[in-house]
């Protein structure tokens, strides 16, 4: 079921509020960025992603992939989601850090299947046909 959660880095100078529906699933990816931060994101849609505050607080870089942005809290270095793009289709999701969630069910979150998609290989945008977006 489809929940709206607030969120943030660990600082607070970035919140947003995302609609997020954690039954869905989750991805795990094995890039090389991915797995040194141990990002965890659940997949949204562009208009179930809000940002509230920290827009100007953002550091993004452009990864060797070229089909998604890098992006932290310039403060704390905290990567509280991530936009990435489809080079077959050209739209645009979000991945939101299921971490960086304020007042997540952990029985939701530990419930929550688990894709893993190859991103080391550039694959990884195969997993959002997977779960319907
Ligand atoms: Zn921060």
């Amino acid at each position: 079921m489809k929940k709206t959660y607030t969120g943030g880095c660990h600082c607070g100078a970035v919140r947003f509020e995302a609609d997020i529906d954690l039954g869905l699933g989750t991805l795990r990816c094995n890039c090389s960025i991915c797995t040194q931060t141990r990002f965890w994101p659940a997949i949204v849609a562009t208009d179930a992603f809000r940002l509230i505050e920290g827009e100007s607080e953002l550091s993004e870089q452009m990864l060797d992939t070229r089909n998604s942005h890098y992006i932290v809290c310039r403060h704390c270095g905290v990567r509280a989601f991530g936009v990435g793009h489809s080079p077959a289709t050209g739209e645009s999701a979000y991945g939101v850090n299921v971490t960086c969630l304020d007042d997540v069910d952990l029985d939701d979150l530990a419930s929550s299947p688990i894709s893993y998609v190859d991103g080391h290989r550039g694959t990884w945008h195969a997993a959002r046909a997977a779960i319907g977006i």
